[in-house]
């Protein structure tokens, strides 16, 4: 199918979000909650765009809203912007030293708001990626605790997690930096627990905690092979494999298709 943005026509899949053909063809929309492995929560509200249909505009999140034939997508309005850059002062509020809003909101040509006061101690967004990253993977260690105002994310009665496994994954989805994670001297330190960081077996440079190698391990069972390499041994591997794929259809005179 095809779908209008910005006044261009670009191809489309059945399912897919807006997101993904404006990012497919390098069309700017900010998103703050978006991850490629946790699409869609629709959270953060960067990303609402304009569609316009018969003389009416409705506003919508592009990480969440499935394409249609036809459809007619605006990502860039005066309206668009006033709404973008007063979330990202609000959320400047929440986040101070966060480089990606500062960016964002020099992007939206947004002072920072001075009649409200910065929270200094603050640095999350309460976007909920990181609890999103958690429950995925199946150890529901953190979660959102209280409401109202002093609604934040945390471990259960502020404990160390029994379930955490210190893989890292809420510390790397965040796009603001809110969690702390310190690997030193072959530990890790994330939420009040410590693990022991384990070697990738190629490179030999520590990669992930040993809990969390066992983890996979057990869950992913005969699938989980390289296992004990880094993400980029493995994805040095995959391409040698690849390589070697291709290397095996030249030889044998295989069409490539
Ligand atoms: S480090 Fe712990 S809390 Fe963070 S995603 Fe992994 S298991 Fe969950």
């Amino acid at each position: 199918l095809e779908i209008s943005i910005n006044g261009k026509l670009y191809a489309a899949a059945a399912g897919e979000k807006i997101l993904e053909v404006a990012r497919r063809n390098k069309i700017l929309i900010p998103t703050l909650c978006h991850s490629e492995a946790l699409p869609g929560s629709a959270s953060c509200r960067l990303c609402v765009v304009e569609l316009h249909k018969e003389g009416e505009v409705q506003f919508v999140a592009a990480c969440s809203h499935p394409v249609s034939e036809g459809m007619v997508v605006q990502t860039e309005s005066q309206a668009l912007s006033a709404n973008r850059r007063r979330l990202l002062q609000l959320y400047q509020l929440m986040a101070p030293d966060s480089s990606r809003i500062k960016n964002l909101l020099a992007v939206y040509q947004g002072e920072p708001l001075t009649r409200l006061t910065a929270d200094t101690d603050n640095k999350c967004i309460l976007c909920g990626l990181c609890v999103r990253a958690c429950d995925q993977l199946g150890t529901s260690a953190i979660s959102t605790v209280f409401r109202g105002t002093h609604k934040k994310i945390d471990t259960a009665f502020a404990q160390p997690p029994v379930a955490c496994i210190g893989c890292g994954a809420c510390y790397n989805v965040c796009p603001v930096d809110a969690i702390a994670m310190e690997d030193q001297l072959g530990q890790r330190r994330i939420w009040q627990k410590s693990f022991e960081l384990v070697r990738c077996a190629s490179c030999g440079e520590y990669y992930t905690t040993r809990e969390a190698q066992a983890f996979l391990r057990h869950k992913l069972g005969d699938h989980g092979v390289d296992l004990e390499l880094c993400d980029c041994c493995k994805a040095r591997r995959t391409a040698e494999k690849y390589r070697d794929g291709l290397h095996l259809l030249e030889i044998y005179n295989i069409p490539q298709g």
